[in-house]
């Protein structure tokens, strides 16, 4: 095994029946992992199970251990699985070591049981939705092809009903990519959530057609386009900062504020490297990453080796520094590459404009996205520094545009334009005048 330097503290996301799940989401990366392991019951054995969080605890070195379940479906290894996980984290966490609990599910097979227990265990439950009805129903199906809205739905009511924590899960794709204001004023005014991420689906076409692995420069017609990531950010960023900071939480949102304070993300894809989140299958196999659980990026077995050599070995630090060595020119030139650090390398397949490959495929969005919110982050970042609350910028801001438009309508077309341009008037914020 390669020297090992790991880090204090690090992720594992745990898949406890594999790649398995009720559904058939058009989209879905993983239900092709199940081919790594022909034959296999798709299911974590006890053993396994006792490996993993005995491994786990052991290799975090700062107060907090994370245990984290997704799949494939998580739920489908069924409720004494998780009642077994908690009774061994209680075995074997040392004293005064804080254990957090986290699951993504689909929830369609949610009830009351299942929500009492996450109640009781402080579970933060991560739960699938794409949008209203026809939004989700678009590519969230089952294996029948059938729409499952309702049945998420049903889930969440279980969810609210025993006051479990919940962060909305929202893929953007070609279906739901030109509703932004749609998508969120669903999850806000009608779910009531408070908690939400958007992740946009790229899925790379590999040489046999299929979509198995990170390999391929064009991709499928679900996917989100650049500028529509962009347009979706934008749009839910404007009506976010207006009227919704301090009530509802946007990961994305946050991520960027932690940027523009000097703060590091909170998320993987906005660091400046990888490797401190590895994936565990149900067998005890180890990859660098989630979206990385192909053959070439196998660490090992947890069974057979403690986590933090793994995720400190030679190997999985030079996985994670090449987020960093292969950033191009292009990107190393960024002005709002402190927030983006060319995201997530899967999705750094195109060439930049002058010809590098490695640019991420949805560049032209982050860029437009991070230059728009530049004024507002830079309030909130100011609101922190002096230790008011974030979200005074609903008043602050408005107030400044206010203040803009006024000295711009003052303004003459020959005037310097009040936005600070140095262009004149008419050239500038005045055209929208001429
Ligand atoms: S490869 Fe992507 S998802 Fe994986 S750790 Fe790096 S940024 Fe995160
Ligand atoms: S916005 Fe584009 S150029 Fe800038 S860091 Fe991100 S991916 Fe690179």
């Amino acid at each position: 095994m390669d020297t090992a330097t790991a880090p204090l503290s690090f992720h594992v996301l745990a898949k406890p029946t594999g790649a398995i799940c009720n559904l058939d989401c058009k989209y879905c990366f993983f239900l092709s992992k199940a081919e790594l392991y022909p034959g296999s019951e798709l299911r974590m054995t006890d053993a396994v199970l006792e490996w993993y969080i005995r491994r786990q605890v052991e290799a975090q070195q700062g107060p907090e251990v994370t245990i984290a379940w997704q799949g494939g479906e998580p739920t489908l290894a069924g409720l004494d699985f998780y009642r077994r996980s908690v009774e061994l984290v209680e075995k074997h966490r040392r004293p005064g070591q804080t254990v957090r609990y986290t699951i993504q599910t689909n929830g369609t097979l949610l009830d009351d049981d299942w929500c009492a227990f996450f109640r009781a265990h402080n579970f933060l439950v991560g739960l699938s939705i794409d949008g209203p009805r026809s939004l989700h129903d678009a590519y969230r199906v089952d294996k029948g092809g059938k729409p499952t809205f309702d049945r998420v739905i049903r889930g969440w009511g279980f969810l609210q009903e025993h006051e479990v924590d919940v962060n909305i899960l929202c893929t953007v794709h070609a279906a739901n990519a030109e509703s932004p204001r749609e998508v969120y004023r669903f999850f806000r005014d009608e779910l009531g959530a408070r908690f939400i991420q958007f992740i946009p689906i790229v899925e790379r076409v590999n040489a046999d057609g299929g979509t198995r692995f990170q390999e391929g420069s064009t991709v499928t017609d679900r996917s989100v386009t650049a500028a529509q990531w962009g347009r979706f950010l934008v749009a839910i960023f404007d009506e976010w900062v207006r009227r919704d900071v301090g009530t509802v939480f946007v990961q994305m949102f946050d991520a960027a504020l932690a940027s523009w304070v000097g703060a590091p993300p909170a998320v993987c894809i906005f660091a400046e490297t990888c490797g401190d989140a590895v994936a565990l299958m149900h067998t005890g196999d180890i990859y660098s990453c989630d979206h990385f659980v192909e053959p070439k990026y196998l660490l090992g077995n947890l069974t057979e080796a403690p986590l933090g050599e793994m995720v400190g070995s030679a190997r999985q630090r030079a996985f994670g520094a090449a987020k960093q060595d292969t950033l191009p020119r292009y990107c190393r030139e960024c002005p709002v590459r402190f927030a983006c650090h060319g995201e997530c390398p899967k999705n750094r397949f195109i060439l930049t404009p002058d010809g590098e490959p490695g640019l991420n495929y949805l560049c032209a969005g982050y860029k437009a996205f991070f230059t728009h919110i530049d004024r507002p982050m830079r309030i909130m970042a100011d609101l922190l520094r002096r230790g008011r609350y974030a979200d005074a910028v609903t008043q602050i801001l408005p107030a400044e545009e206010a203040r803009f438009v006024a000295a711009a309508s003052r303004a003459g077309r020959n005037d310097l334009c009040p936005c600070g341009s140095g262009q004149k008037a008419k050239r500038c914020h005045g055209r929208a005048n001429t």
